[in-house]
């Protein structure tokens, strides 16, 4: 095998168990039955998808904002039938880029250069996960869909909740010449019926609510229903809300950057040009929260005619990263991979979904490879106008600023971790739940608050 990119031990560790299996007859034969991805040597990058990178001479943007999740499930009760809470923590760094080229001579970040990297400040949330009630005769459902909205009613860095800024984003409330009026929710998540009209005049703000419009059920339809997690959770059966907390990590990190994008328009005009929006994962939302790409491709389109939104999502595991390292020879310095269908198709995501649009359903960006000047690979992606044409012909053109963006992200490598950004690294740093001292803080906490 060629995997030379790995450097670590623990990865040389897997690598050793994993030739022994690749030698076992029997997994052998069933791997001939199975499309794998290729080779290291095998992999041909199309030339014409390749693009050096000239960083411009002035950098426009002077601050950067990094948001990153993180979440611990542990359980409360441990006897049958358990009880499981997740407790999440969500963080905002700003960054002053002049720092950074202060702390660029340095080899390692000492901690007065971390205290450089100011938190916008740190949220907590708490969300049962299974077998928990908080309120007497209200379905697990409910308990589940409360509590996400009741953490949405933080105003983080602004000066209005999390939820005016959700409302703000699905009726297009930055456009002043926007006729978007209603929203058509999927489902009622207490009567199932499909397609409820959410009317923009109807809402009642004291709690950004509907009522369904159903008559036998008239029931309260929360603005964070418009997320669809609640499709993943039952009411009664199997409470159990496991199934959400990744989507819900990242939704909420997306709407960080999104409301303090707001909370910088409101400020002052052109504001937000200067800064760097950094989240961690691609630019995209997952599972049932899918939907969302759309009004986001529609603000971020909006906000690009007058404002330059400068946002970027990175990856730091799973099979993009790994295809990246294993290519890494293939890319000069300083440059840049646009990944397209034909080559995720081949190489990437194996199997038979050549006729289908990489991400078309849940991206509003494009992805690609940048080899650094100091020879790092990282998995990026930049919002593009059109996601859906976008990976038949992927153009540098399309992706708004990358020269600048990627001279920035170059500024925030981070030599204590292999191929991590200084942001994210940080950030999970300080927002780490499982290297707190005891997890049984935690679980008292937990135990307390729910009077167990
Ligand atoms: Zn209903």
């Amino acid at each position: 095998m060629s995997n030379e990119y790995t450097n670590n031990s623990f990865e040389r560790g897997s690598r050793i168990s994993h030739s022994y299996i690749i030698n076992d007859e029997e997994v052998k034969q069933y791997l001939n039955n199975c499309e794998i991805p290729v080779e290291a040597e095998d992999v041909e990058l199309n030339d014409a998808l390749k693009h050096d990178i000239i960083y411009p001479e002035e950098n426009t943007i002077e601050f950067i904002v990094a948001v990153d999740g993180e979440s611990t499930t542990i359980p409360v009760k441990k006897t049958f039938p358990s009880s499981l809470i997740t407790f999440f923590q969500f963080g905002s760094l700003l960054i002053k880029s002049a720092d950074l080229d202060e702390m660029e001579m340095k080899p390692f970040v000492s901690p007065s250069d971390i205290k450089k990297l100011k938190e916008i400040k740190r949220e907590k949330f708490v969300l049962p996960t299974k077998n928990v009630a908080l309120k007497k005769d209200i379905d697990f459902r409910t308990t589940v869909r409360e509590a996400i909205h009741e953490f949405f009613k933080k105003t983080h860095s602004g000066k209005t909740s999390i939820l005016a800024t959700l409302y703000w984003f699905i009726f297009e409330q930055y456009n002043p010449t926007s006729t978007k009026n209603n929203y058509k929710l999927s489902q009622c998540p207490h009567c199932g019926t499909n397609n409820i009209v959410l009317e923009k005049d109807k809402i009642d703000f004291k709690n950004y609510s509907w009522r369904c419009t159903h008559d036998k059920c008239n029931k309260e339809i929360l603005i964070t229903d418009v997320f669809r997690l609640f499709e993943k959770v039952d009411k009664f059966e199997n409470a159990d809300a496991s199934g959400i907390i990744t989507y819900l990590e990242s939704v909420t990190e997306s709407f960080f950057i999104i409301h303090t994008i707001k909370s910088l328009l409101e400020i002052q005009d052109g504001l937000v040009n200067r800064f760097l929006f950094v989240k961690d994962g691609p630019l995209s939302f997952g599972g049932e929260t899918a939907n969302m790409h759309k009004p986001m491709q529609a603000l971020l389109t909006y906000l690009n005619k007058n404002n330059k939104i400068n946002l970027i999502g990175v990856e730091t595991s799973g099979a993009f990263v790994d295809h990246a390292r294993q290519i890494k020879d293939k890319l000069n310095p300083g440059q840049v991979f646009l990944l397209n269908n034909e080559h995720i198709y081949t190489y990437i995501q194996v199997g038979n979904h050549k006729e289908q649009q990489y991400g078309s359903t849940s991206y509003y960006s494009g992805k690609f490879i940048y080899k650094s000047f100091d020879e790092r690979v990282y998995v990026l992606t930049l919002p593009v106008e059109n996601h859906i044409t976008y990976y038949n012909q992927p153009e540098i053109t399309d992706l708004k600023n990358i020269e600048e963006v990627l001279m920035n992200v170059d500024k925030l490598r981070c030599d204590i971790y292999e191929n991590a950004l200084i942001p994210v690294a940080v950030a999970n740093k300080l927002i780490s739940l499982t290297n707190h001292p005891s997890s049984n803080i935690l679980e008292r906490f937990a135990k307390k608050n729910m009077g167990r």
